[in-house]
Order: C-alpha cells, then structure tokens, then sequence
C-alpha cells in the first residue's frame, strides 16, 4: 500500500517501520532459544459433546512465558516462527508433549480423551512432518486416532497435490484431521469431498453472534447439515454463553469449545477441571 502512494509515503511510514522490524528482530532472536531455555507452554482447552456435556478432549494452545517480554500469545510469535521456520522444531515439540498429556490423562482418568494440535502450513508441508507425527504417537505410545491435527482451509487451497500425498499419509496412519476456522477461508467446497476429513471446526467468529444475527445463524446451520451430509463431525468454537449452547444442541452440532465451558488452562488446571467436571463421559 506504501508502494502504491508513492515514495513520500515510504518516507513518512519509515520510521514506524524500522521499529516493526526492529521488534521482530529482538522476538526472532528470542524465538531461537526458547525451545532450548524451556520457554514455550501448552495450554488446554476442553472440547465437550455438546448434547451431554461430556468432556471428549482438548485442545493444545502454545503459549511463550519470555523472561524479558511476558507471557506472549501465539497469534505474535507463531507467524515469525512460521516465516523463520523455526515453526518445525517448535511444532515437533508441540506434537510431542501433547501426546505424552494425552497419554497421561488417559491413565490417570480412565477415559479415551483425544488432543487436538494446530499444524501451521510450512510445518504441514516439512518433509519431516509425517514422521514426526509418528515417532510421537509411538514414543508416547498414544493410540492415532487420539490425535486430531487442525489444518486450517488456506492450507488446504495453497497447493494440491502435495496437501493430498499428505493428507492421505497421515489418515492411513490413523490419526484425525480437521478443518479449523472453518468459514473464513476461500471455501472452495470442493475440497471437503475429495480429503480425507474427519471434522469442521465452525470458526469463532460465526458463534459468537449467533443469537442476534439471523445470517450467522443461518449460516451455522447450514454449515452443521452440510458437514453432516458429507459425514463429518462438527465442532463449534468460541462458545461463550449458555444460550449457544442450546442453539447448537437444537441444531445437531456434535462438540462445542469456548470460554462458556472452560478458558484454555495450563495442564495442571486441566487436570484440576476434569477432576471437579461430573459431566465427564465413560467411553
Ligand atoms: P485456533 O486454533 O482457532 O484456537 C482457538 C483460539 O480461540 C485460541 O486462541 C483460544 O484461546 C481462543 N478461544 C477459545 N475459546 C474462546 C471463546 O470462547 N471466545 C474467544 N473470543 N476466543 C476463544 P489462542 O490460544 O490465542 O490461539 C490463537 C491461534 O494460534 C490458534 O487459533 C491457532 O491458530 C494458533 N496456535 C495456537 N497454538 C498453536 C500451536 O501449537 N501451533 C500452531 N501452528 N498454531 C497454534
Ligand atoms: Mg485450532
Ligand atoms: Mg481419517
Ligand atoms: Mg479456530
């Protein structure tokens, strides 16, 4: 856009700019060491049946507790990581220790819980990627269809034939994939048919009014039916009021995720969460 108004406006942003870039240096620098200086978090976030309320799982949400900058969310590092590609070491580690979380609630509840795992692009497409996955399912000894990884839908239309290859790799390895923002990509439809998806994540931003707006409203229904029709499952995000719930209910929406239910919480408070949760399922 700069570009576009000519160069006084490069001259007039410049000094912002040097101070953007000169920010994400100090993170990138950072970034490199973290995984070594034992930085980075998960975080979970339970994923319940909507009809029940059963708890079936979670969501594993990194986060980077930096000594000099704070805690930092992944929308401000994950980008850099993913440009720098320190994504792929990062995301191994995420893989990882989520298995081995899985794993462990599972021992010590009882029950079949899964773990959900964002894959960013560059990440997904590593040829080391496939079998990262499976060395992580086989060392932490986690059954693959416990594992749900969430590929968001730009992925998916960036680049076909090798999305496929991989795809198909990891379904035949066992493991769950979903769509997640489901709604705010280009929706090519088309792609739902042909890859081997298990579920929709209907992203946050059609729940959260979808009491007031009859166009949200709409649209999650039809999103639920479409998805159901194709046989797959629907997860809703971003639930953050009782009545959401009961409008999913209402409509066939399988699972629900959001702050209503629980606030992404470290792995000691999730623990702390299934433990005091009744509404916590036997199968
Ligand atoms: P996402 O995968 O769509 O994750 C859901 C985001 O929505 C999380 O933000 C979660 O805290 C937030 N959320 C959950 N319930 C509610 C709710 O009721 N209301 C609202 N307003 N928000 C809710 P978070 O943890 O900041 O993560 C942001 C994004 O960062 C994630 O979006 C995901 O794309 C990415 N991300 C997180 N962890 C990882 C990771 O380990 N690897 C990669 N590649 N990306 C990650
Ligand atoms: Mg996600
Ligand atoms: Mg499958
Ligand atoms: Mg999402």
């Amino acid at each position: 856009q700069a570009k576009s108004k000519g160069k006084s406006a490069y001259e007039r942003f410049a000094p912002e700019m040097k101070e953007v870039s000169h920010e994400r240096l100090q993170i990138e620098s950072r970034l490199r060491r973290a995984l070594e200086l034992d930085e980075f978090d998960l975080y979970f976030q339970p994923i319940v049946e909507t009809a029940s309320g059963h708890l079936i799982g979670a969501e594993a949400l990194i986060r980077w507790n930096s000594p000099t900058m704070g805690l930092m969310m992944p929308d401000k590092f994950i980008p850099l990581a993913e440009e720098t590609g320190l994504i792929i070491p990062i995301g191994e580690w995420v893989i990882r220790q989520a298995c081995a979380a899985a794993r462990q609630w599972q021992e010590t509840t009882g029950l079949k819980l899964s773990i959900a795992v964002n894959v960013s692009p560059r990440q997904f497409r590593d040829p080391s990627f496939v079998d990262a996955v499976s060395r992580a399912l086989i060392e932490q000894r986690l059954d693959p269809v416990c594992l749900e990884l969430e590929i968001t839908e730009r992925l998916i239309l960036d680049n076909t034939i090798e999305t496929a290859d991989i795809l198909r790799r990891l379904d035949e390895m066992g493991v769950r994939l979903s769509v997640d923002d489901f709604g705010t990509g280009y929706s090519a439809l088309s792609y739902l048919k042909s890859y081997p998806f298990d579920t929709l994540k209907i992203d946050k931003s059609f729940i959260r009014d979808v009491m007031i707006e009859p166009g949200d409203a709409a649209l999650v229904r039809a999103i639920i039916n479409m998805a159901h029709s194709l046989g797959l499952q629907v997860i809703a995000e971003g639930v953050e009021e009782e009545a959401q719930t009961h409008f999913l209910q209402a409509h066939g929406c399988d699972y629900a995720q959001g702050y209503f239910y629980s606030r992404p919480a470290s792995a000691d408070s999730f623990v702390a969460w299934i433990r005091s949760n009744h509404r916590v399922s036997g199968a």
